[in-house]
């Protein structure tokens, strides 16, 4: 076999430099890995264990035999090792170390080097443990951790690639980042918590009689301090090392102490609740955006893929997750309001929860998501906050649009950023007529997030015709005319949800809309209000279809929102033959509601009125697979102006559907399908959550089991859909790779 490299010399074979020589040496990375460490024990330890390949004994000839040379020395050692190797040594070999302060460890390097050398390259893993010593060497130690290099003015691009390699070899995902921004942050996310852990352990050891306390520790302390048990010395000159960026930390969190502190002498509740449920929101948050990135090992979300049994048919009855749009709306209207906002029904799916999120980040406090029950404390039109760094908002397209509008007339600047996912996609259509109304929007290249939102912009209404129909444009351009100067008018080219309007007027703000222009004004009041969230029909859409095309069926889905802007699945289906029944109508808040019975009945091909469609776009795919169940041909038309998402769609599920034998086609601007026999197979969803939940409700009619690679968007905008689907009837499985 080809070893990457020859000869690397690791110096300090403790926890760190152990377990990197372990992986490298488990991956047969280099030729030769030697260790060096002062203390001779560790070094026989080191061989015994199969961590090296050789102990050096002189530092000097190691150093000159090596192509890497790893400091894994503690810090505050660096200077006098770097001393000694120097003269050792070559113009070629690469320099790189592991320390946890970068500052420090640069500034060593100067008083020694003069000039730093171009094959230096700094380097920190992230991760780590309380144990130290090569006897605590873990090969898997680095998997999936991040490693952050901080490369100085002359690190040369090779030099820097190669560490890169060295450390992607032991699974870690590599980094680059700033000198000092890595010395702050680090402050913050590592330095900090163990320096509290360190403290608080001391504070209640100091007396006595708390022995008792520690018999009797719960799992809270434990896990609290289990980092107080890290090595002395380390942090003892991490702290010297680090003294500004800690110090700084120290006095931010003292100020949040000292805040809490006064919110428990004056029970002062909101303050209370603010701050828990602000933190418990973070902290999941953090767990799912960051896992990787503490020193902690967790799993990735790998990729998942869908797996279907062919047949079966639906019955019982099913209550679906609440509607995503409503939700949205309902946090951000709740929290613009004066007064209390309870909410009933909340759709708990990663993309409304980010825009909770958001709002609780503007100093909101929202109490929940508990089983669908979410409380906003309201903090008025002028209320929010300006949050503490960028506003992350996941791969949630609505949050960012509609949030928008709400930023574009705050006082403060705010940053919005997303996931790769959302980072793709144009927010033209909303800045363009928001930058007309006054605000102060800049995004990358083609309208692409981050958008950065400037504060104290003085807005003013525009009439404003959408060239495109779009829900969430509307709906963004309407939140900013409530501060807008005058009248904010938009006009549009064909019905879209009308969620914002019925919301707004339930909230006691008062909207015009006549023959597809809706008009508000500003100058008025949101007043809290109670919200029960009526089950999603876009999430009902994929039963509905279900249980039209498979044999059998009998299935009845509780309380779905039947708002006319969003029912277009339903009605389509009707045209086409199927057997569905409202019952129970009723309006909840402004929005109508009914318990939907569909049961089987052989569809007909047929010309999907284009007016319907429109009301039924993020239902095609669904739509496109009844027309591949119906007897004859169907012809989808009238998108061309729906936007190139819809186009991808129509796309995707038609090339899904041909690799399922179904004769489907995309035809001027739309497609055409002809129904048929539905095969099996393995499929690709284009990571389309709706095509994958279309294609997942097609193997009802396959001949043959169908895989669909590409599903891991589902669980963000429909997280029960297998619970559910199963339950309903659907032979699904889940399987992560
Ligand atoms: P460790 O287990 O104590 O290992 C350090 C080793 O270096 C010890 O064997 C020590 O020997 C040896 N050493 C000290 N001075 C030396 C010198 N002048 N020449 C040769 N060897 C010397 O410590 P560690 O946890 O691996 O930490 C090493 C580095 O990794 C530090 O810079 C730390 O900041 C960084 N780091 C640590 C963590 C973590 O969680 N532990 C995480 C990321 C980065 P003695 O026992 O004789 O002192």
């Amino acid at each position: 076999m080809r070893h990457s490299v020859d000869r690397i010399l690791v110096v300090g074979l403790g926890l760190i430099g152990g377990s990197l020589a372990k992986a490298l040496r488990e991956r047969r990375y280099c030729r030769t890995l030697v260790g060096y460490d002062r203390n001779t024990d560790e070094l026989e330890a080191g061989l015994a264990l199969g961590v090296i390949d050789e102990a050096a004994t002189d530092l000097a000839e190691a150093v000159h035999a090596a192509d890497i040379v790893v400091l894994a020395v503690p810090v505050k050692a660096t200077d006098a090792v770097l001393a000694e190797i120097r003269p050792a040594l070559r113009p070629e070999t690469l320099l790189t170390d592991v320390g946890s302060t970068k500052g420090n460890v640069v500034e060593a390097a100067r008083a020694v080097f003069g000039q730093l050398p171009p094959t230096f390259v700094p380097g920190h893993p992230i991760a780590g443990s309380e144990k130290s010593g090569v006897a605590a060497a873990d090969a898997q130690l680095f998997e999936r951790h991040k490693v952050i290099l901080t490369l100085t003015e002359t690190s040369s691009a090779q030099a820097t690639l190669a560490i890169a390699r060295m450390w992607q070899a032991t699974g870690a995902e590599v980094l680059q980042m700033e000198l000092s921004r890595h010395d702050e942050v680090l402050a913050a996310t590592s330095h900090l918590p163990h320096l509290l852990a360190f403290s608080l352990v001391d504070t209640l050891a100091a007396e006595a009689e708390n022995t008792d306390i520690f018999r009797y520790a719960a799992g809270g302390f434990r896990d609290f301090t289990r980092i107080a048990a890290s090595d002395p010395t380390m942090w003892h000159d991490i702290c010297l090392a680090n003294r500004e960026a800690i110090l700084g930390q120290i006095d931010r969190f003292s100020e949040g102490v000292a805040r809490l502190r006064q919110a428990v002498a004056t029970s002062d509740s909101q303050t209370m609740l603010g701050i828990f449920t602000r933190a418990k929101a973070s902290r999941d948050h953090f767990t799912r955006i960051l896992s990787s990135s503490a020193y902690s090992q967790k799993q990735h979300p790998g990729p998942v893929n869908f797996v279907l049994q062919p047949g079966g048919a639906l019955s019982g009855q099913l209550r679906l997750p609440g509607d995503m749009s409503i939700s949205h709306r309902a946090i951000m209207l709740g929290s613009l309001a004066d007064g209390i906002t309870e909410i009933e029904g909340f759709a708990e799916s990663e993309d409304s929860l980010a825009t909770l999120q958001a709002f609780r980040d503007m100093g909101v406090v929202i109490e929940g998501p508990h089983q669908g029950a979410v409380k906003i404390y309201g903090v008025g039109l002028e209320g929010l906050q300006p949050p503490p760094g960028p506003l992350y908002l996941g791969d949630s397209g609505t949050t960012m649009r509609l949030l928008a509008g709400v930023l574009a007339g705050q006082p403060f600047d705010t940053e919005l950023t997303g996931g790769a996912g959302l980072s793709r996609r144009s927010m033209a259509a909303v800045i363009e007529p928001l930058q007309n109304m006054g605000a102060g929007i800049e995004a990358q290249d083609a309208g692409r997030p981050p958008l950065r939102i400037r504060g104290g912009q003085r807005l003013r209404g525009i009439e404003h015709r959408l060239p495109a129909a779009s829900a969430q444009v509307k709906s963004a351009l309407l939140l900013a005319g409530l501060r807008a100067e005058g009248a904010t008018r938009v006009l549009e080219p064909a019905a879209t949800r009308d969620h914002t309007e019925r919301m707004l007027r339930g909230f006691g703000w008062p909207v015009e809309v006549v023959s597809g222009c809706s008009t508000v004004h500003s100058g008025g009041r949101l007043s809290g209000a109670k919200i029960a969230v009526p089950g999603d029909i876009s999430a009902a859409a994929a039963f509905i279809v279900a249980a039209s095309i498979a044999p059998g069926s009998d299935i009845r889905l509780e309380h779905v929102g039947i708002n006319p802007t969003r029912r277009g699945v339903i009605d389509i289906l009707l045209l086409m033959g199927a057997d569905i029944e409202l019952c129970n109508e009723d309006l909840v808040g402004a929005e109508p509601v009914a318990d939907i019975q569909v049961r089987y009945r052989p569809l007909q091909g047929i010309e999907l009125p284009s007016q319907l469609l429109t009301t039924a776009l993020d239902e095609c795919p669904l739509l496109m697979v009844a027309a591949a169940c119906a007897v004859g041909e169907s012809r989808f038309h009238g998108l061309g102006e729906r936007g190139a998402r819809v186009q991808e769609r129509l796309a995707v599920t038609a090339s899904a559907l041909r690799a399922l034998g179904v004769d489907a086609v995309l035809e001027g601007d739309g497609a055409r399908v002809r129904g048929g026999r539905i095969g099996g197979g393995s499929l690709d969803c284009g990571g389309d959550a709706r095509v994958a939940v279309a294609l997942a409700v097609a193997a009802l009619r396959a001949e043959n089991e169908i895989h669909i690679g590409g599903c891991d968007a589902v669980a963000a905008s429909f997280p029960d859909f297998i619970a559910l689907a199963r339950r309903a009837g659907i032979r699904i499985r889940k399987e992560e790779a």
